[in-house]
């Protein structure tokens, strides 16, 4: 972890060398005297103003200094992170960037800090190695009983507070997507929640949880297998914050063609998988349909060719493992997690950073 953050902390020490004395009040201007007149041959400048305001000094509070791409702060009482992220980057939830940058978690008055104004480290890329991203995915939950397919209540309440307590962000499934676009950074320890299909579950055991904890989730719905009464749920749950994309129609293996099934039928079929279903959801809500969980996890280069052309920006697979910024965005990998994982099972679906000598 130390190791982790030499960067961030090498740099905010080159800044301060560089600039600590912006800080302190600036000296009395001396009189003129004779050894600071310009040489004979230059002509003599007009009388100079008794003390030329400095650029910004109109704009920026006493306690900061404005550069290129960073800020330089001294800590008042009643900073936080967030309210310095509100001020400087416009986004108070944007903490982490500065919390992360400056390798602290809190503040103290008089502290110097400096806040990055750009991204510093796209894609999650640093010198030691790169940030890799899990992907959970969930099936279904009860209140008392557990399967593999089924997490118990109790299970998955302990799960979010796991997440909580050991500094993890639950990201939306579209910052995910904009992280691999390479155009900005994510906190360190950012997850994406999803849930695939079994809509009454999640709308009666995981909505409260993930809205206690205030964390974003995408499900995906197979949309053959929702009645009219499973509708208004997945509405109510979309309009309580869930993102809801696309499992296909019928949940068949998009990945493999059926014993006897002429070429022709099977390209058809997984056309109407991929775009009726979609429609289905954008009738039920209204909303823009971008992504798709492969039902099995199962795919190949003619559906991945298929959802290219029919616009979806990405796909989701059952690879447990998690996803550096240059995976490739149709072959997205997630990890299941099972109703009999324990809290240290779960933790090893959390890896959120690889080592690399990247030389
Ligand atoms: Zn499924």
């Amino acid at each position: 972890m130390v190791k982790k953050l030499l960067v961030p902390i090498g740099l905010a020490a080159v800044f301060f060398l560089e600039s600590c004395t912006v800080f302190r009040p600036l000296p009395p201007t001396p009189p003129p005297s004779a050894s600071a007149l310009p040489p004979p041959e230059a002509p003599i400048p007009p009388s100079r103003p008794p003390t030329p305001p400095l650029p910004e000094t109109p704009e920026v509070p006493p306690h900061a200094r404005i550069f290129s791409d960073f800020v330089g702060v001294i800590v008042r009482p009643g900073d936080t992170f967030s309210s310095l992220a509100s001020e400087y980057l416009k986004d108070p939830s944007k903490d982490w960037f500065i919390s992360e940058f400056n390798g602290i978690t809190s503040l103290n008055p008089g502290q110097e800090l400096v806040i990055p104004l750009q991204p510093y480290a796209k894609g999650g890329l640093t010198f030691q190695g790169l940030q890799t991203i899990p992907v959970l995915t969930y099936h279904k939950f009860s209140k008392n009983e557990s399967d593999r397919m089924t997490v118990r209540e109790s299970s998955f309440e302990a799960q979010m507070k796991f997440l909580r307590e050991n500094g993890y962000r639950v990201i939306t499934l579209e910052e995910f997507f904009n992280f691999l676009d390479f155009k900005g950074q994510l906190p360190k320890k950012s997850v994406v929640i999803t849930i695939d299909e079994e809509w009454h579950s999640a709308y009666e055991i995981a909505l409260p949880i993930l809205e206690k904890y205030g964390y974003p989730a995408t499900f995906f719905a197979y949309t053959d297998f929702i009645t009219s009464k499973g509708w208004d749920l997945i509405r109510e749950m979309s309009r309580r914050g869930i993102d809801v994309q696309c499992h296909t129609r019928t949940h068949r293996n998009l990945g493999k063609r059926m014993v006897n099934e002429p070429f022709r039928e099977y390209f058809e079929a997984i056309k109407r998988e991929l775009t009726e279903s979609a429609q289905m959801i954008q009738k039920h809500l209204n909303k823009e349909v971008k992504y798709l969980a492969y039902p099995y996890g199962d795919t190949n280069h003619l559906v991945v060719a298929l959802l290219r052309k029919l616009g979806y920006r990405g796909a989701l697979t059952v690879h447990r493992e998690g996803n550096p910024f240059f995976v490739d965005p149709y072959r997205i990998h997630r990890s299941m997690i099972y109703g009999n994982f324990d809290l240290q099972e779960f933790a090893k679906n959390l890896a959120y950073f690889e080592e690399q000598a990247l030389r």
